[in-house]
């Protein structure tokens, strides 16, 4: 089960969290959930993350915006957002 970024809502598919995040999130509010740092345009949003090396920015990048299901590192969407605080 991977787990929504966001919420707590939990997915079976790592296209189905896709959807659920840019569906029930970004449509509405663009922002970082692991800087909780707010964006008005995707572009910028998209910037942010792609200016991010941690593997967590690189993650939901290769996930939300190239779309490359292989690059993506399922382990991190198990896990909480808590643990990017802690590895920072
Ligand atoms: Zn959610
Ligand atoms: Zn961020």
């Amino acid at each position: 089960m991977y787990k929504c970024l966001y919420c707590d809502r939990k997915t079976k598919t790592i296209h189905g969290l896709k959807k659920h995040i840019l569906l029930s999130h970004l449509q509405y509010e663009l922002y970082c959930p692991y800087c909780k740092e707010n964006f008005e345009y995707y572009e910028e949003f998209k910037g942010h993350l792609m200016s991010n090396y941690d593997m967590f920015h690189r993650n939901l990048y290769y996930l939300l915006i190239k779309d490359d299901m292989k690059k993506v590192n399922k382990e991190l969407l198990i896990k909480d957002t808590k643990e990017f605080v802690k590895n920072k």
